[in-house]
């Protein structure tokens, strides 16, 4: 076996019996799944079902109740590990963006570089420039939140986990909050990144993007994986009554 084909091998995310629970509330019932490096995952279902607590226990932002989460074959879930290092390898973008609304968006994004990763000014901001450019911003780099569109927010928020060169990126309801003329950019964003074989999971209510973006769909609900396949395979050929009856109620 070669580098290459050892580094196949090993999915870059595996989530390996994940649970979590809330007091007595299952939350997750033992999610298994794995990512291959460069695979775009989107996970849809209906509000409740446990999709971003799934997202969350990817980077720590929760801690499984049993199960664990493997990133490129390390468990991220064991006591030694480091959760900065964690959440720099693991990218997360939210509804909310949560700008700093006082900082440009360079500082925004050069902020972690320089905390985290302890960069020179200098060098945080070079990098921070080309993650603003990857997003379409680079002439934004001194404008603060208020005087960009949401659109624009939530691209400087995508730039700011991009600049951590992240092994995947997790993406949680990201147009969500969005007015539906500012949808598009950020969805043209995600594409690209996808493109350049970024690995992301996405969970997104934007069924046209999972059908063109998507290398797997998954269907969540409450707290399980009820069927997963391809996009062709989930949208046009349902096979469990529960896909086929949140589908007739979102598409
Ligand atoms: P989804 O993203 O699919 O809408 P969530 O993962 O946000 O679902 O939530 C799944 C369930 O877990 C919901 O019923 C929610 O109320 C519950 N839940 C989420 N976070 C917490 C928490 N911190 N404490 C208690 N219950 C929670
Ligand atoms: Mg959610």
């Amino acid at each position: 076996m070669n580098a290459t084909d050892t580094a196949d091998a090993v999915p870059r995310v595996a989530l390996k019996g994940l649970s979590k629970t809330f007091g007595h509330f299952d939350v997750l019932t033992g999610i298994d799944l794995e990512i291959r490096a460069g695979e775009v995952v989107c996970v849809i279902g209906p509000s409740g079902s446990g999709k971003s607590t799934m997202l969350r226990c990817v980077n720590l932002l929760e801690v499984p109740t049993s199960g664990s989460v493997e990133i490129d074959g390390i468990d991220i879930t064991g006591r030694k590990v480091d959760i900065n290092t964690v959440r720099s390898r693991v990218g997360m973008v939210f509804q909310q963006f949560n700008l700093f609304p006082h900082m440009t968006a360079l500082r925004n994004v050069t902020l972690a570089l320089r905390r985290v990763r302890g960069m020179s000014k200098e060098d945080a901001g070079e990098v921070a420039r080309k993650s603003l450019a990857q997003v379409g911003l680079a002439d934004k780099a001194g404008s603060r939140p208020a005087q960009l569109s949401g659109g624009q927010q939530q691209r400087v928020a995508i730039a700011r986990a991009l600049a951590m060169d992240p092994e995947v990126m997790l993406f949680d309801e990201v147009t969500s909050a969005l007015d539906p003329e500012l949808i598009k950019g950020v969805l043209r964003v995600m594409t690209d990144l996808a493109e350049a074989g970024m690995t992301m999971m996405v969970v997104t209510h934007e069924m046209g993007f999972a059908r063109e973006v998507a290398d797997r769909v998954i269907f969540m609900d409450a707290g399980a994986i009820v069927e997963a396949g391809s996009p062709s395979e989930m949208f046009d050929h349902p096979r469990t009554e529960r896909l086929q009856n949140y589908l007739a109620e979102v598409l």
